[in-house]
């Protein structure tokens, strides 16, 4: 099979239970086939949510904080122990992981993209696993902007994709793809399973259905199909909690729904 990059984004809701704690199964899983994949001659970018409920969790809040900068607080100390944890597992398998953590603005401005483009090329090359998170601490486009930039991780990883020229972006949720309804609603709804073109009537489907926590649903994760595919990337939505599924989608098994590129 022929060498990939990819970049996987995994969502809040597949890296933590209800309480925010971190869900040490998944995570572990997910370090080992991404090692996998990565020993296979593959090149890995993790796109990482989570900060923020790991951090409501371990800071003994009662419930996530309304308040801008108490969000950004729970994102320091989540980030911190979400990483500590990634480092640990990713070890375990024999693989060194290094955080980017960025803003929109580090994208817009031009020699900042440059220096970030070179980073990720520098990281890969040395055969190292970038774990990427929008930068809470600092911004808040993502986690409060009334005009999200980034939207939220689901757009970021597709930004990352492109800035990193990868071939594939898998995102990894607690949803297994795109329906033709919602199915919290309806039992009768039937997963698609390519998407060829994202026309309004799929928009339209998206705005009704979306994954339990986290900030994103099924409409961003549109809008980041819509420009991966676009920008000659393929994008697959595939159940987080189990991380085999990147092995089934990189050897061309029909999990979850599969964007095709557009070129
Ligand atoms: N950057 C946020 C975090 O790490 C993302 C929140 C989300 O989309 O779940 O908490």
């Amino acid at each position: 099979m022929e060498k990939q990059r990819i970049v996987v984004k995994v969502g809040t809701s597949t890296l933590t239970g209800e309480s925010g704690a971190l869900n040490f199964r998944t995570i572990d899983k997910l370090a080992q086939v991404l090692s996998s994949v990565h020993n296979d001659g593959n090149q890995v970018v993790l796109v990482s949510s989570g900060a923020i409920a790991v951090g409501v969790n371990k800071m003994r809040l009662p419930i996530k904080p309304q308040n801008v900068s108490m969000k950004q607080a729970a994102a320091a100390v989540g980030q911190c122990e979400l990483m500590h944890i990634y480092d640990k597992c990713f070890g375990e398998y024999g693989n060194i992981v290094g955080q980017i953590l960025l803003t929109a603005e580090d994208i817009a401005v031009k020699e900042k993209r440059r220096n970030l483009k070179n980073t990720f090329e520098a990281l890969l090359e040395n055969g190292m696993i970038p774990i990427v998170n929008e930068n809470d601490s600092v911004s808040h486009a993502e986690i409060e902007s009334e005009k999200k930039i980034f939207g939220d991780n689901d757009m970021l990883s597709a930004i990352v994709a492109k800035l990193c020229e990868a071939d594939r972006l898998i995102v990894l949720s607690d949803i297994e793809g795109l329906y033709n309804g919602n199915p919290k609603e309806r039992s009768d709804v039937q997963l698609i399973h390519t998407v060829e073109e994202i026309t309004d009537e799929l928009k339209e489907l998206a705005a009704g259905s979306g994954s339990n926590r986290g900030t994103g649903g099924m409409i961003t994760k549109l809008e980041a199909a819509e420009y991966a595919t676009l920008h000659g990337m393929d994008m697959h939505i595939a159940l987080g909690n189990d991380p085999e599924n990147i092995y089934r989608i990189m050897e061309g098994e029909a999990v979850g729904t599969h964007f095709i590129k557009r070129y």
